[in-house]
């Protein structure tokens, strides 16, 4: 077997971890394992090991088909409330990443869009206590029907700005999604 060490250090969200979830025995946390991440295995009757992994996001970077401006949502609800995000949320289990991110923008924007490239992943956490880290996946896509647009769901307010007019990066939304912005804007190449 081939041996390595992590320099990652134990996962917080599972310090939380009293018991084993699924049969209340007791934890252990394991580090030092030979090709394994630091994990928690369950003393007690199932003997699962837990790992921490983030949690994926999809997306997309929703564009205007005749001028290209770009689809943006104000959050609705906290964390950030208030501020600009680009549209998307969580994937549900089993779901296609790309079919996913269509369906959140369905629901927020009420947009059906064309999915194109994909611009990149970026990690970042989550939540008022950033106790949930997550994976963030953006691609770009052109809205089939722009004139559908209209706020639900998470979101209080929809806009469309151009790439020279977008808000100002401290109204943007969590970590990543700045971050995500400027590959996008730097993929247009124009
Ligand atoms: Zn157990």
């Amino acid at each position: 077997m081939t041996s390595f060490t992590t320099d990652l250090p134990f996962p917080e969200s599972l310090t939380a971890w009293k018991a084993c979830p699924v049969c209340c025995g007791d934890v252990e946390q394991v580090v030092a394992e030979d090709g394994a991440q630091p994990h928690l295995e369950c003393r007690g009757r199932c003997g699962r090991e837990w790992y921490a992994n983030p949690k994926p996001t999809v997306n997309l970077f929703v564009e205007h088909p005749v001028d290209g401006r770009l689809l943006l949502v104000r959050r609705g609800k906290d964390p950030f409330e208030g501020y600009w995000d680009v549209p998307g949320g969580f994937m549900e289990e089993g779901e296609d990443a790309v079919e996913g991110a269509r369906r959140e923008i369905r629901e927020e924007t009420g947009v059906e869009v064309t999915v194109g490239e994909f611009v990149g992943a970026f990690s970042d956490v989550y939540g008022t206590d950033r106790a949930t880290h997550t994976v963030n996946l953006f691609w770009r896509a052109i809205a089939v029907d722009p004139d559908a647009a209209a706020p639900s769901s998470d979101a209080s307010e929809i806009g469309w700005f151009t790439r020279e007019e977008l808000p100002p990066m401290e109204e943007i939304a969590f970590d990543c999604v700045p971050r995500a912005i400027a590959a996008w804007a730097a993929g247009l190449g124009h």
